[in-house]
């Protein structure tokens, strides 16, 4: 499926906002909707920016091929033209365990809990005599 422009724009009040334009497939956008994200300081020293992606926060600014085959060539993988993609952000599912959590914390498709766990395992059956 093809690739379309977005905008995000959501409102942070005293922190500020975030405006971004990013280029997703629509199916991702429907995945992606809902969840958590943590931008971190963002905005600034401690402004600390999490929330859960809003539909009526992203808009479908284009469709069109063209457009959208210059923007994936100018952002060299069609991904964020400017700001913050959501995509990048929003939390992704623990293959073992299903929880939610902060995409940098994902280890081999896993939450950082459940890939202690496997390491634990794996050093086990790697050295199964050494006790
Ligand atoms: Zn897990």
């Amino acid at each position: 499926m093809a690739y379309n422009l977005y905008r995000w724009y959501a409102d942070f009040f005293r922190n500020g906002k975030i405006d971004s334009l990013f280029l997703a497939k629509p199916h991702e956008i429907e995945n992606a909707v809902g969840k958590k994200y943590n931008l971190g300081e963002v905005l600034g020293k401690h402004s600390n920016i999490y929330g859960t992606l809003k539909r009526e926060e992203i808009t479908l600014i284009s469709e069109n091929p063209i457009v959208v085959d210059e923007l994936c060539r100018a952002s060299n993988m069609c991904n964020t033209i400017s700001g913050y993609n959501p995509m990048d952000y929003v939390y992704k599912e623990c293959e073992n365990c299903g929880n939610e959590v902060d995409p940098d914390e994902i280890l081999m498709g896993m939450c950082s809990a459940c890939y202690d766990e496997w390491c634990d395992e794996q050093e086990w059956e790697d050295d199964p005599i050494d006790d």
